[in-house]
């Protein structure tokens, strides 16, 4: 037995790699263990052995591929074009179907269906924001714990699915919105600033009331059933709009490669945009002002939007505009360890990278960072000093815009 799933990776898909290697010394697993199987190479190796049925998809298969980050790193290196993404997600498809365990179950419920319902996700953001009210957080074990130090959760908790906003001043068009899972009540402050700033620019903003997640956690985590549902209710919800906004990386990198989740796919693809583009391009085209000043900020690049989306210089322009003068802190786009629930999997080489990028930060002097993902955000808190701030692009912009 060789693959069992529909989201295996192909033969041609794994031929791509030609073993140059090139892709090793961008791969952050790779960099903190020396070991072939921690790199993209020898992830690939693995997955080919399984395809010519030398190997079974067994415990050693399992660990090889949970090891990864999914950062996408390996595909800017890659010469032949290595799409390094799709192949992981294929693979984890594969262990979860061929290894179930608890783990399996405990992902397919959280990632692939309790994160999908939006009931289920507003009761766990009244519970956690009880929890950081009744400041538990010492009491809970440590991912709780952790995850009671996000931003503070708003209560009554808000949903953005289900209304829409009219433009100020005079209207240059419709576009859909991402309400997303998490996103939603745990960010509300970004999701608010990324709609005032489009209304500011004259767009009326629609988010859908029957989207759902975007399905990026569960194709990461194997659920892959899953994640293809989500992607077709996508589809069906964000029908008619000619531009779909998305505003954390993970979730637009995610549905710009629907084309290989759902019938119709290619075509919601097309019209998503991330946030940090859209506003770019209205910055360019003097739809939004420019606010002076030069006040410095680290600026960190999550994965999903440099390397998966090669979206760098916006978030920067965006900063700029903002009044702010970016300054580096990381010229490689090292992934920072959040990937999703890997701080749960894999805490030791989560901390090693968490710990590297908080010390790429310190170096600037700087307690202000600006960052566009979520799960990021909540790495470089968990790793910087508490009185750091961390906070997305756009919200700084929609601060000193209204502040003006
Ligand atoms: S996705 Fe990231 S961690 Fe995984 S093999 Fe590629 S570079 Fe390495
Ligand atoms: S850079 Fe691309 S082709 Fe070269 S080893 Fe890595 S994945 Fe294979």
């Amino acid at each position: 037995m060789a693959w069992v799933t529909d989201f295996a990776p192909t033969t041609v898909e794994l031929n791509a790699c030609i073993d140059c290697g090139l892709c090793l010394p961008v791969c952050p697993t790779f960099g903190v263990t020396g070991d072939e199987s921690a790199s993209p190479r020898g992830r690939i190796a693995a997955m080919r052995a399984v395809d010519r049925r030398l190997v079974e998809v067994d415990e050693r298969f399992a660990e090889v591929m949970g090891l990864c980050l999914q950062c996408r790193a390996c595909e800017v290196a890659c010469p032949s074009l290595v799409q390094f993404g799709r192949l992981m997600e294929g693979a984890r498809a594969e262990v979860a179907a061929q290894l179930p365990d608890w783990r399996t179950v405990a992902t397919r419920t959280v990632f692939g269906r309790a994160i999908a319902s939006r009931s289920a996700v507003v009761l766990l953001s009244w519970v956690v924001g009880a929890v950081q009210r009744m400041h538990l957080a010492s009491v809970l074990p440590g991912s709780a714990a952790k995850a009671t130090a996000l931003r503070t959760i708003p209560l009554p908790v808000p949903t953005t699915a289900g209304h829409e906003w009219l433009p100020e001043g005079e209207p240059i068009g419709t576009v859909g919105f991402l309400a997303g899972c998490v996103m939603d009540q745990w960010y509300s402050d970004v999701h608010t600033a990324v709609i005032q700033v489009l209304r500011t620019a004259g767009y009326r903003v629609v988010a859908p009331k029957n989207q759902t997640c975007c399905g990026a956690l569960a194709a990461h985590e194997g659920a892959a059933y899953d994640a293809a549902k989500m992607a077709a209710q996508n589809v069906e919800a964000f029908d008619g709009f000619d531009l779909v906004v998305v505003d954390s990386a993970g979730c637009s990198a995610h549905m710009k490669g629907y084309g290989h989740w759902a019938d119709g796919g290619d075509d919601l693809a097309s019209r998503i945009i991330d946030a940090n583009e859209l506003i770019a391009t209205l910055l360019d085209a003097d739809l939004l002002p420019h606010i002076e000043g030069d006040t410095p900020i680290a600026v960190q690049d999550p994965c999903h939007l440099r390397h998966a989306q090669g979206i760098a210089e916006e978030p920067r322009e965006i900063l700029r505009a903002a009044g702010y003068s970016p300054v580096e802190t990381d010229p490689a786009g090292t992934c920072c360890g959040a990937a999703g629930a890997y701080q749960l999997d894999h805490p030791e080489m989560s901390a090693i990278l968490g710990m590297a990028k908080s010390t790429q930060v310190r170096a600037t002097g700087l307690n202000l960072v600006a960052s566009a993902n979520p799960g990021c955000e909540m790495q470089l808190k968990a790793h910087l000093d508490s009185g750091t701030v961390v906070a997305h692009p756009i919200e700084l912009y929609w601060d000193a815009l209204r502040s003006r």
